[in-house]
């Protein structure tokens, strides 16, 4: 018993198996000491927060997400496939100051919280290459909303012209020679960026801590990947990718590789406890699932932006079979326009019943939370969050309990799950401290922060217009190549043949 103690009394606490009980929680140095019946003794020091009429639960925890998305907020046309987006306005990050990274990440964080997440996995690009000096603007963003985050500098080596093979042949010619003449930045720039990020990270791990993005295996080179398989293990530092998010990338990869992307991580020893895969939709249904299984990687289910992007559902009940740890993300909010991670829960459960109708495989609501909760924690690394349970981080979102979705109440798991859109969120704590109530985020200016958001994206916007527009002749012809790529008659996986052929 160290720091300042804290009883929050007269909740009903959601503790494990999804069962909601009257219970007290005392928490010191910001963390869950005891969970107890109600009015249990307590000696006069303790300050008291009173939880009545509120639905307790463990804050939510977004598995994926990318922080640079929230100033392009709006700027994804509606019917934008995945490499359209890739190609387009929304995914630009030019002429961005250190402040515009800065903002961006609160704008993210300040959602996140309104809305019961308390930790996430950013990875955060930055143009034209990752730095120090960018992804600590990223993570003080974290650290001044007083939210847990694993920043992660999103990096490749190849464009999208590289990384897709025939791309560039099936482009007119004025195009072809102006995206043949666009490059990555060389791989040692950017590995020797990232050996600066984690030899010198400046942030409490206990809150913020670093990771590194190769963002698509088809946008990186072998041996871009091994050297950041090499660096992550070096420094202890998770690994997150981009896999297999869209037909066209597994498609292509049977092409570029001989093998499924997951076969040819697989051959080149990329495939760790330490990597995360972020949407991992086209797998093949037995030996891609299997080997990810056999090497412990954690996949980050993300049912919002795959269905906004319309890249697939993702097999999350047979990753789950072959003892996946599977977490939900939101994605960024420029493809799945917000960070609601209840939204996205909610996503998880639904989706999973249209693959058949045997409801034994479908996610249940408690399935779908305790992965939101305790599969995304795996996916961030962090031990003692996503539960209430004494030894966990007391980061705890309060419920109103007379929001509609909740009268009568009789399934509070059920009705939350289903029913919760964020508005009942009342109260956010994280590490003990509470940073939101009664609608109002106590870490951060959201008036400024919104001021400064419309004159970043004038600015941005006036700055970029030139590459805007190219960027969308590009896009919709990037966009016809790949739907045919995904389409054409190699060898696939199974669901991608079922796919093309119907
Ligand atoms: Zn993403």
């Amino acid at each position: 018993m160290t720091g300042r103690r804290t009883i929050i009394r007269g909740g009903l606490v959601l503790g494990d198996h999804g069962r909601a009980a009257p219970q007290d929680l005392l928490i010191d140095d910001g963390r869950i000491v005891a969970i107890e019946n109600p009015g249990f003794d307590v000696s006069d020091d303790v300050e008291l927060i009173s939880a009545s009429d509120r639905l307790l639960i463990p804050g939510l925890v977004n598995s994926h997400t990318h922080s640079h998305g929230a100033l392009n907020r709006g700027a994804v046309d509606d019917k934008v496939s995945l490499e359209m987006f890739l190609t387009g306005a929304g995914a630009s990050t030019r002429s961005r100051g250190l402040d515009d990274k800065y903002l961006s990440a609160a704008l993210s964080a300040a959602e996140m919280i309104r809305k019961g997440c308390t930790a996430c996995f950013d990875l955060s690009v930055e143009f034209p290459q990752a730095s120090r000096e960018g992804i600590s603007a990223v993570a003080r963003a974290y650290s001044d909303a007083g939210m847990r985050a694993v920043v992660a500098p999103m990096i490749a080596d190849r464009t999208i012209y590289q990384a897709l093979p025939g791309l560039l042949d099936a482009l007119p010619d004025d195009l072809r020679s102006q995206c043949a003449a666009l490059a990555a930045t060389p791989i040692e720039q950017t590995l020797s960026a990232c050996r600066v990020i984690l030899a010198n990270w400046e942030f409490d791990r206990r809150w913020i801590r670093p990771a590194l993005g190769p963002t698509i295996p088809l946008h990186c080179s072998d041996a871009f990947l091994t050297g950041c398989a090499d660096l992550a293990r070096e420094h202890g530092v998770p690994l997150q990718t981009h896999l297999a998010e869209s037909r066209a990338q597994a498609a292509i990869g049977l092409v570029r590789y001989g093998r499924s992307l997951v076969g040819h991580l697989e051959q080149l020893g990329f495939l760790s406890e330490r990597l995360s895969a972020a949407h991992a939709i086209w797998l093949d249904d037995d030996d891609d699932i299997k080997r990810l299984g056999q090497s412990g990687v954690r996949v980050a289910h993300n049912p919002s932006s795959n269905l906004r992007l319309g890249s697939g559902v993702a097999p999350v009940r047979n990753m789950l079979k072959n003892g996946i740890a599977v977490g939900v993300g939101t994605d960024a909010s420029n493809t799945s326009d917000g960070q609601n991670m209840f939204e996205a829960t909610r996503l998880a459960s639904y989706l999973s019943r249209i693959d058949g109708f045997a409801t034994d495989a479908w996610l249940s609501a408690g399935d779908a939370f305790h992965l939101a909760t305790e599969g995304s924690a795996k996916v961030l690394g962090f031990e003692k969050i996503g539960r209430l349970a004494p030894g966990y981080e007391a980061d705890i979102v309060f419920l109103r309990l007379d929001s509609p979705h909740f009268v009568p109440l009789r399934a509070p798991l059920i009705q939350m799950v289903f029913g919760e859109n964020g508005a009942s969120v009342r109260t956010v704590m994280i590490g003990g401290r509470i940073v939101f109530h009664d609608g109002k985020l106590l870490t951060l200016d959201e008036r400024l922060l919104r001021r400064q958001a419309q004159e970043a994206a004038s600015r941005l916007d006036q700055a970029n217009a030139e590459t805007y527009a190219s960027a969308a002749t590009v896009a919709r012809l990037v966009g016809i190549f790949c739907a045919a790529q995904g389409c054409t008659g190699h060898v696939l996986p199974r669901k991608l043949k079922v796919t093309c052929e119907g």
